[in-house]
């Protein structure tokens, strides 16, 4: 499968759906297989007759390195040239979101399982290293690389922040100061947000470990589930380097020529990357659910819903879609500046295989189809 040429002029919107594999209870339990995939195309089967086409499709059977090196590569090497990049990950509790995403630190994996963060932070820091050396070799000065990060929580529309280690898990009920602002630019900022500063690849995968525990600790103590609340890690890279400027060459024969040395020119990039982990998309059960539930389950949906017409809305070129509607949630207006624009986005649709989840991944196949 080709991943295509990035068009950085317009909306850059991949869809892909994975399918996981059987988890041990449901083998046990009897469950019946009830996708598949088309060969030779990225669609999944639904039964016998729905098909749902996606940019991508990755099989049961598919290893986290090929989930990562189809539909992630491109992204962290366009955050290098200044592009902002999110992947969201779409599913129902249970369908391979925190998997895929690779925050899922409660055992030791192997590091064959490791998900898509950890990948693109070694891939980040690599490529940091690599433009490094690449400067030496052709003796200009070496680029300067400022990485940081921050881990919020949305719960109720309620911005919480993983990285405070101050919070107490009753903040969950507190107003929180955490505000989101727009620059004149069009840049979307935060206030109220700890923004660590990271200088090492594994201090980063500390720091993501140490966020993704918080966010387990802080739902057990107080008896929710992390599924109710959308996670948003989020990468910020700022590089200083020598401008990259063709008439350079001409400049230095010229200065070669009178003696002088050319003044070198610098120039400042900077992109951020959200990783998302979106609360369960399953329909709350009407019965049982009341009080704080119901709040829950309505928010939670606005922020999936606020999404799903923004994501629609980006992907519908043709239509001219003018009203993007970012303002309809807080995931939505934290996530404007990443998705649409000048950036990259990519949302994997997370499926069951089982016959008992029928409904529910037919519902996450069709707002995945949205997009399109
Ligand atoms: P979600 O975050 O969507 O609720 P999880 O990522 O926690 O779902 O996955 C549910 C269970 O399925 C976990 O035990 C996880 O290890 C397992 N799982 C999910 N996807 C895969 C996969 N592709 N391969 C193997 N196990 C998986
Ligand atoms: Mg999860």
């Amino acid at each position: 499968v080709s991943s295509g040429v990035v068009a950085h002029d317009q909306a850059w919107i991949r869809l892909a759906g994975r399918i996981r594999p059987q988890l041990p209870k449901e083998k046990i339990e009897g469950c019946h297989i009830c996708t598949s995939v088309t060969p030779g195309e990225p669609q999944v089967l639904l039964g016998k007759d729905k098909a749902f086409t996606y940019d991508f499709v990755f099989d049961l059977d598919t290893w986290q390195e090929r989930i990562y090196t189809t539909c992630m590569g491109k992204l962290i090497e366009g955050c290098f040239e200044g592009y902002n990049a999110t992947v969201l990950a779409y599913g129902q509790t249970g369908a391979g979101k925190t998997y895929t995403m690779g925050t899922g630190f409660d055992m030791s994996i192997s590091e064959e399982e490791q998900g898509i963060i950890p990948r693109a932070i070694s891939h980040l820091f690599s490529g940091i290293e690599e433009r490094k050396r690449a400067a030496r070799s052709q003796g200009v000065a070496a680029p300067e690389f400022k990485v940081s990060a921050q881990f919020l929580e949305l719960y109720n529309e309620e911005i919480l922040d993983l990285f405070d280690s101050t919070r107490d898990p009753d903040a969950r009920h507190r107003k929180s100061n955490i505000k989101i602002h727009e620059d004149a630019s069009g840049s979307i900022y935060t206030t109220g947000v700890t923004s660590r500063l990271i200088s090492s690849q594994d201090e980063l995968i500390q720091c993501l470990k140490q966020g993704a525990l918080s966010r387990t600790t802080a739902s057990t103590q107080m008896n929710v589930q992390s599924s109710r609340s959308h996670a948003i890690f989020t990468i910020h890279l700022c590089q200083t380097r020598v401008c990259a400027r063709p008439e350079l060459v001409n400049e230095e024969v010229s200065s070669l020529l009178d003696g002088s040395q050319p003044a070198a020119e610098y120039e400042t990039l900077t992109a951020k990357f959200h990783f998302v982990d979106l609360a369960g998309s399953e329909r709350l059960k009407r019965t049982g659910a009341t009080g704080e539930r119901a709040k829950e389950g309505i928010s939670i949906n606005c922020g999936l819903l606020a999404l799903g017409n923004v994501i629609s809305a980006l992907g519908d070129q043709s239509k001219k879609v003018v009203h993007v509607p970012y303002r309809d949630s807080k995931l939505t207006r934290l996530l404007q500046d990443s998705l649409g624009g000048n950036s990259q986005t990519i949302m994997i649709a997370c499926v069951s295989p089982s016959d008992r989840d029928f409904m529910e991944t037919l519902n996450t196949l069709k707002y995945a189809n949205r997009a399109r």
